[in-house]
């Protein structure tokens, strides 16, 4: 019999490649989003499948389903949108974890939280390992987020201690690759659109910031190691070690899109995390997960989806 696995945040940019997998392999699936920043168009080759059903709820509000396992996705990950309603974000990870949570504990059923990089903060030890504790302002306006990942990681783990429930916290870093939405705000998806325009290429503050970028689908093959390695109830950093400086980025990306855009500097939001890179050491003992697509590959791959998506939206 077919798993049925549900998908908060299943019609965003992760959730969307990984209902896809999840089909691919086989299995039932429920994509529940509230379509704040996921889009129809992200889910719409999955829908003649008559193993996927689309949910349109937010996850703040409770929901009663039947399923065998849960990928808890739901919330904005762009600076941009989490910013925007910062306490619905907040409300997203705590009172959504907390539902999804209740669900998970009412079917007895594993539950995997993507949890975020960002709950090390602006990092004061590099390259961040799981048992750094983190460097957060709780009051600043990246916090509706980084607090909000930080709460579910706590109850997570205290749904694990006090009633045994089988949680997974994958700590994602930057992952990038086709179905970011064109305005979504996030650095490669700017960089990119920019560079195919012949627009400035955006650069906030000297540019000197690092960042380490994974591609999509390597990502994805490490939250479904995660999900089924039974007795895992450690965090554990998924994200792809090769980091580089925001220049870097946008110099190759001009490189690979054959660009005329020229670099334009402008202020440093605040809070912005310096340096990022994760130590992926225990992803490769407990999981046996690496990340394997190049830089180079898994952006012309996300450039040769945003140049047709620019091509359909002019026509
Ligand atoms: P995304 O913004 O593209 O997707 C998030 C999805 O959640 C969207 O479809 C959105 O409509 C939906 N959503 C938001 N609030 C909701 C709510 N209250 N109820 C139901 N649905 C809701 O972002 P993404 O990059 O796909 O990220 C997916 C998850 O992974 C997020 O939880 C994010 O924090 C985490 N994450 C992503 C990255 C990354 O680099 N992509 C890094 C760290 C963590
Ligand atoms: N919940 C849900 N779906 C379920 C089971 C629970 O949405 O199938 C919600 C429920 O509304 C509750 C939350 O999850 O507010 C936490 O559930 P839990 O059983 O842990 O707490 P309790 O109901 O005892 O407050
Ligand atoms: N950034 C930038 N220009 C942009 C978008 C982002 O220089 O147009 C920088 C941003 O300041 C940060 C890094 O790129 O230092 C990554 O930003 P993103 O919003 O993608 O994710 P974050 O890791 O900050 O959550």
């Amino acid at each position: 019999m077919k798993n049925r696995i549900l998908v908060t945040g299943g019609a965003g940019f992760l959730g969307s490649h990984l209902c896809k997998r999840l089909l691919d392999e086989n299995n039932e699936v429920l994509c529940l989003d509230n379509f704040y920043t996921g889009s129809k168009d992200n889910i719409i080759g999955l829908i003649n499948n008559p193993y996927f059903e689309i949910i349109r709820h937010d996850i703040t509000f409770p929901i009663y389903l039947e399923v065998d396992q849960i990928y808890n996705l739901a919330c904005p990950a762009s600076p941009v949108f989490y910013q925007k309603y910062p306490i619905q974000t907040t409300k997203t990870n705590v009172s959504g974890s907390i539902n999804v949570l209740g669900l998970a504990k009412r079917l007895n059923i594993p539950v995997l939280q993507a949890s975020t990089s960002e709950i090390y903060g602006d990092p004061t030890i590099h390259p961040q390992t799981e048992d750094y504790w983190g460097n957060v302002n709780c009051i600043g306006i990246r916090s509706c987020y980084d607090e909000g990942k930080r709460c579910a990681e706590t109850l997570f783990f205290d749904y694990h201690r006090e009633l045994g429930l089988d949680i997974k916290v994958a700590r994602i870093f930057n992952t990038y690759g086709p179905n970011m939405a064109i305005n979504d705000g996030r650095v490669i998806s700017n960089f990119i659109v920019q560079a195919l325009n012949n627009e400035n290429i955006t650069i906030y503050g000297e540019g000197v910031q690092t960042r380490s970028l994974c591609y999509v689908d390597d990502l994805i093959d490490g939250f479904i190691k995660f999900m089924n390695t039974p007795d895992l109830h450690v965090p554990i950093n998924l994200g792809n070690p090769v980091e580089m400086t925001i220049i870097e980025i946008a110099e190759l990306i001009i490189k690979l899109t054959h660009s005329k855009s020229i670099l334009s500097f402008m202020p440093l939001p605040q809070d912005d995390p310096l340096q990022r890179c994760p130590d992926i050491s225990k992803a490769n003992t407990l999981l046996n997960w690496a990340p394997k697509t190049d830089q180079k590959s898994g952006l012309e791959k996300t450039i040769d989806y945003f140049k047709n998506k620019l091509q359909n939206e002019a026509s």
